[in-house]
């Protein structure tokens, strides 16, 4: 209905279609893009459901992006993970700029579709320690990438681009069920018991099996509740409060913890932040970076600090690399610390060699 006669409209699969407009210039694109997006504004209506979607629309145009039918819909690939990248429901047209990033990204988006059959995917887990007397109150687990032909990728590299291509979903469920059967395997080994945090991204967070799914895990291995612990980002969060609020309570209902991660570079409403059964904010590690040297920055993680804990939260700070950071950050109150200064994200066998080892030595400050 947005469309002209001499125009095509495909399925390619999924949720992509493309939209061949022949005899069109820039400004007619945009205009039928605009009218595509205003055609989602209406729901869809079945048999008790009423459904809302969005598009996103990459626009490429002939010749200037493409010489071939190939080349042009590669271009408006690009264009259209740019406007999904930008907060969706938009259309942004191909620039060339987007072509060299976009060749790295079609890189990952592709190697992520083997990677989990092929075993390219390990955790690592960074111990977290109380600010007290330093003993290890747990670990976070932080997925690691070695790919044969683009070699070890930063998850901050592949995550956004997993989330984008809807990777995201089974690698999440295997990090899960790596983290928890590797919490119930130091447990038998007669390691103190720790809790196991793991990162949680946006499109597990709004699956509403995810509670059963996580049980199942748990129940598996045999592994109570309380020795997990998932990292939510703020924006996460406050992307649909009621949402999050309703997968909190299920979450908090069957035992899990739940921290803040990142906290205080998004933006969070107070008033959800008291409503959120979450148990710890953990303090970016950019605050914690220049604490010694930034006057903003140490007002920042003290007003964190007192926030949570008038609101009942306790405190993770992360990213602490140095004495000075550690003194102030136990000078303030903040509960528990985790950064290089006391160890790299470690592989496992290497992680419970460590926790064997004495390490309380780095707690005692002048
Ligand atoms: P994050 O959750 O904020 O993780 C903390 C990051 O800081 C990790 O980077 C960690 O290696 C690094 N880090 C820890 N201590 C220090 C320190 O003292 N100094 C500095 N400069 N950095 C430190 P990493 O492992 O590269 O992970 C980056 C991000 O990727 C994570 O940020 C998280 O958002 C995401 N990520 C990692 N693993 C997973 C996962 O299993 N699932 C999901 N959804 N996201 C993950
Ligand atoms: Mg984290």
């Amino acid at each position: 209905g947005a469309v002209r006669a001499e125009d095509t409209v495909s399925r390619w699969g999924g949720d992509e279609f493309i939209l061949l407009l022949p005899n069109c210039n820039a400004e007619n694109a945009a205009r039928v893009a605009e009218k595509v997006l205003r055609t989602f504004e209406t729901s869809f209506n079945l048999p008790k459901h009423e459904l809302n979607s969005t598009a996103s629309i990459g626009i490429a145009l002939y010749p200037q992006d493409g010489s071939d039918f190939e080349a042009l819909a590669k271009a408006a690939d690009s264009a259209m993970y740019r406007a999904k990248n930008e907060g969706r429901n938009a259309y942004r047209f191909f620039t060339p700029a987007m072509e060299v990033s976009s060749q790295r990204f079609l890189l990952i988006e592709s190697g992520l579709r083997q990677a989990l059959k092929n075993q390219e995917f390990f955790l690592h887990y960074q111990p977290q320690f109380s600010i007290t007397d330093g003993h290890v109150i747990g670990a976070e687990a932080l997925v690691r990438w070695q790919n044969p032909q683009l070699g070890l990728v930063s998850p901050s590299e592949f995550i956004p681009i997993a989330e984008l291509s809807g990777h995201i979903l089974p690698l999440g469920t295997w990090i899960l069920h790596q983290a928890i059967r590797q919490a119930k395997a130091w447990q038998e080994d007669g390691l103190p018991p720790l809790t196991i945090s793991v990162n949680l991204s946006a499109a597990q967070f709004r699956q509403t099996r995810l509670v059963q799914q996580i049980k199942d895990m748990l129940d598996e291995v045999n592994l109570d509740a309380c020795y997990l612990e998932l990292e939510l980002t703020e924006s996460l969060a406050m992307e649909d409060p009621r949402a999050a609020i309703t997968m909190m309570d299920a979450l908090h209902e069957i035992g899990i913890t739940l921290a803040i991660d990142v906290f205080g570079t998004g933006y969070s409403l107070l008033a959800c932040l008291k409503r959120f059964r979450v148990s710890k904010l953990k303090i970016d590690q950019s605050f914690v970076r220049d604490i010694a040297s930034d006057p903003n920055d140490r007002a920042i993680v003290d007003a964190i600090i007192t926030m949570a804990h008038s609101l009942g939260f306790k405190t993770i700070a992360e990213g602490v690399e140095t004495t000075e950071q550690l003194a102030f950050l136990r000078e303030h109150g903040c509960h528990d610390v985790q950064g290089y200064y006391f160890s790299k994200p470690l592989p496992a066998d290497e992680f419970k060699s460590y926790l064997l080892a004495p390490h309380s030595q780095l707690f005692d400050l002048p």
